[in-house]
This record gives structure tokens, sequence and C-alpha cells, in this order.
């Protein structure tokens, strides 16, 4: 095995890992940088002195997951590329965004529309906790285990005789208001790539920061003031819009619209359609009808005509709005507005990188709490500066594991080999120290362009696949015949047993499109999907259909 680091080591960026195995060239993920001082791209040319690329597989649909994809894909179009169905529709979303960017920006754009969807073209998809065989000449397998972090996100757990890899993507273990924690089962990788965003870190206590937010709020709310809260498109924006909705609906937040702008809207759209990647309280919801974002409180700004009409209402109120760390997007211009008032709040929730207006912001708080150094509220934001009169506020809404999280994935999984990636040096540094300490075996930080050339004598023993019995039915799943499927997984494999769409299609003995089996399991009496892992599915116990048919 070899792992070749493209990007993404001793960075939070363009998260790029070539892993050759068995003989085939295996790229996990394909970012780019979202700091505008540094090269957008990962290191392509290693890439091709390595011999290309035989397949992709997609942690996630964040940028610095996935925004060098096109330009990758064009370059290598042989190679499928693997995500999960949510990642897939979020990924299309955000790259079309990017086009929007590009056309904007004087630089070349470094792909165009035609190459985005000639990459969708290429995508295949599968459900978290199906394995699934990579190529049709090689027994290599791939499985993607849900992340938590946001909406869709994996872990990828790839298998091949020379050994085996897990690569954690974005990973958190605690459950949020849009989606539960990751899910990773006892696996016996010989070799990690763990993220370490937070490696040095231990998050404050989550309800702690909720409480805190909302109370800001509150006080500025009081006073007639206005609220900006910068959240990141994809995973952030729901989550405080969720935060908030459940406040008021309890009496916490005082009754205020709130409004969500920018890409942010696009992203909720998405969430609904894949309900199945969601809590289960949400899931139910959206299989009921139920908008789980807007109500009577929270509505998306329609147009730039009614962004004018908020800011010069005289009303107080909250706007959540992308992008998260004031580089562009409607938060930008919200904030040149709002920071020049002291009746007003921009609350930050997310990861600032260090060339950010959004870090500019934070470190103005520094100032303000340290007497000696002298006060310069001045910051850049676009092309204008700003002179910030405004309260800002830090709060840990963070998505990505803790030091502790990381530890406890790592002991469970016990990897003879940990490759550190996704973070800054201090964090990869402090989290190897730590690591060490429970884990004998060796742990790496390794660099940009580095490559680790990996003999594993023994590689670990793999559970076995487990394999269903099998109905060879070969005709496609309806409403009327699921009854038969349900009944034969009951009777064969038991009530207990959560399976995904995937493989109950493998036992009916059809191939046939994941996206339709699974609106007919959701719309079905007969099976439900597991309250932890909606993407999972139980047969329905008999008493329980007995009920129903009572009750009609
Ligand atoms: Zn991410
Ligand atoms: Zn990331």
């Amino acid at each position: 095995m070899k792992l070749i680091f493209c990007g993404g080591a001793q960075e939070v960026g363009a998260s790029c890992y070539l892993v050759t195995i068995d003989g085939k060239n295996i790229l996990l993920d394909c970012g780019i940088r979202l700091t505008s001082s540094k090269d957008t791209l990962p290191d392509f040319r290693l890439i091709q002195e390595n011999g290309g690329i035989d397949a992709i597989i997609i942690s996630h649909a964040h940028t610095d997951h996935t925004g060098a994809l096109p330009a990758i894909s064009r370059q290598f179009p042989n190679a499928l590329i693997y995500m999960t169905h949510m990642s897939k529709d979020l990924t299309r979303v955000l790259l079309y965004d990017s086009l929007k960017i590009m056309e904007r920006e004087p630089e070349i754009p470094i792909y165009a529309e035609n190459h985005v969807q000639e990459m969708l073209g290429r995508t295949v998809c599968f459900s978290p906790n199906f394995s699934f065989k990579l190529f049709s000449d090689s027994n290599i397998t791939a499985t993607f285990y849900s992340a938590g972090h946001i909406a869709g996100a994996a872990s990828i757990y790839m298998v091949g005789s020379e050994g085996s890899l897990f690569y954690s993507g974005d990973i958190s273990g605690f459950r949020q208001n849009t989606i539960e924690g990751a899910t990773v089962p006892k696996l016996r990788p010989d070799v990690a790539i763990f993220e370490s965003t937070y490696g040095d870190k231990l998050h404050a206590n989550r309800q702690v920061e909720e409480q805190r937010l909302i109370e800001s709020i509150n006080e500025v709310i009081i006073n007639g003031g206005k609220v900006l809260v910068p959240a990141f498109a994809l995973g952030r924006a729901q989550e405080v819009i969720l935060i908030l909705k459940k406040a008021m609906n309890r009496g916490q937040l005082l009754s205020c619209p709130i409004y969500v702008d920018g890409m942010v809207k696009d992203i909720c759209r998405i969430y609904k359609l894949n309900p199945n990647y969601l809590r289960s309280n949400l899931a139910k919801k959206v299989f009921r009808g139920v908008d789980i974002f807007y109500d009577d409180n929270v509505s998306p700004v329609a147009n730039p005509e009614f962004r004018k009409e908020i800011l010069e209402s005289k009303n107080p109120c909250v706007i959540i709005a992308s992008s998260g760390m004031l580089t562009g997007g409607p938060s930008q211009m919200y904030a040149q507005s709002l920071a020049t008032n002291e009746n007003n709040l921009i609350a930050v929730t997310g990861y600032q990188d260090e060339e950010s207006p959004g870090k500019d912001l934070l470190k103005i708080i520094e100032t303000d709490d340290d007497a000696d150094k002298k006060q310069d509220r001045t910051i850049k934001l676009g092309e204008r500066e700003i002179s910030v009169k405004c309260r800002v506020g830090k709060f840990g809404l963070s998505a990505h594991a803790d030091k502790m999280e990381i530890l406890n994935i790592a002991n469970n999984l016990y990897p003879r080999r940990i490759f550190l990636v996704h973070g800054n040096p201090e964090a990869i540094n402090s989290l190897g120290k730590e690591i060490q300490k429970d884990i004998n075996g060796f742990i790496y930080a390794p660099r940009n362009g580095e490559q680790y050339e990996i003999n594993i004598k023994k590689p670990r023993k793999q559970r076995g696949i487990s394999k269903y019995p099998n109905m060879k039915r070969n005709e496609p799943l309806t409403q009327e015949s699921i009854k038969e499927l349900w009944e034969f997984v009951k009777d064969n494999l038991g009530t207990e047993t959560a399976l995904s769409a995937e493989e109950l299609m493998e036992i009916w003995g059809y191939e046939q499109d994941t996206l339709e089996v699974k609106e007919i399991l959701n719309n079905s009496p007969y099976f439900e999907p597991n309250p932890r892992r909606m993407f999972l599915y139980h047969a329905v116990k008999e008493s329980e259909i007995e009920k129903l048919s009572e009750l009609k």
C-alpha cells in the first residue's frame, strides 16, 4: 500500500489523498483551498507521476473535499466517483455556486459547467453500511460509515488483499440538531487517516453554547438591534436555524423574525430531499410533508430588495446568511451595514481561516479583553474598510470531533499506522502525542507532497461481509410486492437486522434505482427506518402490522 498526500496535510483545505492498493490508484477526496493567497488546487502533478487515478471516493460535500473534483475528473474520465446520495445532491449545488463565483472573478476558471455535468454523470451513489466492489477486475471493497459532521458525510473503509484503510473524513460523534453523530463500528484497519481540526482542543458543552447564543440574541432584541449569524451554507446554517427555531417555540428566545439568506436556502432544499440522512424527528416531518426549516418565524430572503427592506427596518431580527467567514455572499453585505451600529451583534459560530474577515472580527474581541492592546476596530469587508462598532460574539457550535472523540475513535479501531491530516501543525502535533500514549503503533504527521510506502506483513483479519439469502425475484420491487419482501426478511433475518436499501434489493434479487426503492420503503407500513440510522431499515414486527390494520 502506498499513501501520497497531494493536499490537506498540515492544513484545513484541499483534502486530497492518493492510495495505491492491489495495483489500483484510489483518490480520497479532491478539495480546494479557501485561502486566497495560496494555490487553490491540490498537487495534481503527484497524481500524474504516480500513474493517474482508477477511482475516486468522496467523504462529504464541503468544498475543501470536493471543490477540485470537476478539474481532476476531466483529466481521468474513466475513473468512477463514489459518494452517498446526499453528498451528490449537495456537491451539485456547491459546485454550481462556485461556477457563478468564478464567472465574476478576474482569474481563469478552473473548470466549466460541462465539466461539472460530466463529473456528476460519472458519480455512483451508495448508502452508508453497504460494502461495494470498486472495480470489476479487483476484489477491493469500500464502505461508507455515517460520520456525523454534516448530512451525508461518511468515513470511508477500504479493504484489499494488501491491507485495509480507514479514512475518517470530517467526523463528529455527538448528535446535532440536524443529524445523528458518527456510527463507526469496531473495524480493523491496518492504516488510518484521521482529521485533526480540533485535535488540540476539548469542546465546550454544546447546550451551554447554544444557551449563550440565545441569551446574547435576547439582549440585542430587547435593545432593538439586529443579529447577524454568518454561517457556512452547508451544515452550520441549518443547525443554527433549528437551534433558534426550537428556542423560540419553547419561549426561550424572544419572538422576532428570523431571515435566511444566501446559498443556505439551496442547501435547506437539498436536506429536505434526502430525509433518510437526517435525524429521525426531522425525517418523519418530511415524510408527513411538514417543512423542517421555515415556519411563521423563519423565512427565506427571496430577493435583494427584501434585503434592503430588512436593513432599513427599525425592527429587531436575526439574519442567518452565508458565507461563514464573511469572505463574500450576503453575510458580507449584511455585516458591512450592521457592524457600524453598537446595538447590533455579529455572532461567529464556526472555523475562521487566518486570512478571513471573520478572523479579524474575532481578533477584535481578543483586543477588547486585553486592556494593554490598543483598540483597532477597523476591518476590511470586501472592498470596504469598516469601523466595527457592533458587538461581536464567538459561539462554539463545531461539527468536528475534539481531542477526546478522536482518541476514542483511534482506541476503538486501534490501527497500527495513523496519519493525521486536516488540521494546523499545532493541532496535529498535540493530537499525535496524545494518541501515542494510547496506541502502540506509528503516528505520522505527513506534509503535502510526501509519499509513504507501507508494507503490511500480516493484514488484520476482516469480518466477513454478511451474505443474505436471495429471493431471486428478478422484477422491480413495488408497493404491492413489498409485503412478500417483508415476510421473507422477517422469517429469515428477523426484525432486529438493520439493512440498507441496497442490501434489501440484493435479497429481493433485482437491480433497481436506490432512490426509487427508498421511496417505496419510506412509504410502506412493512419497513421502518432505524431511529439512529435512518438510511437503514428494519422489517416491522408482525404485531405492529396487525395493530395498524385494526386501526384501519
Ligand atoms: Zn467538512
Ligand atoms: Zn473539511
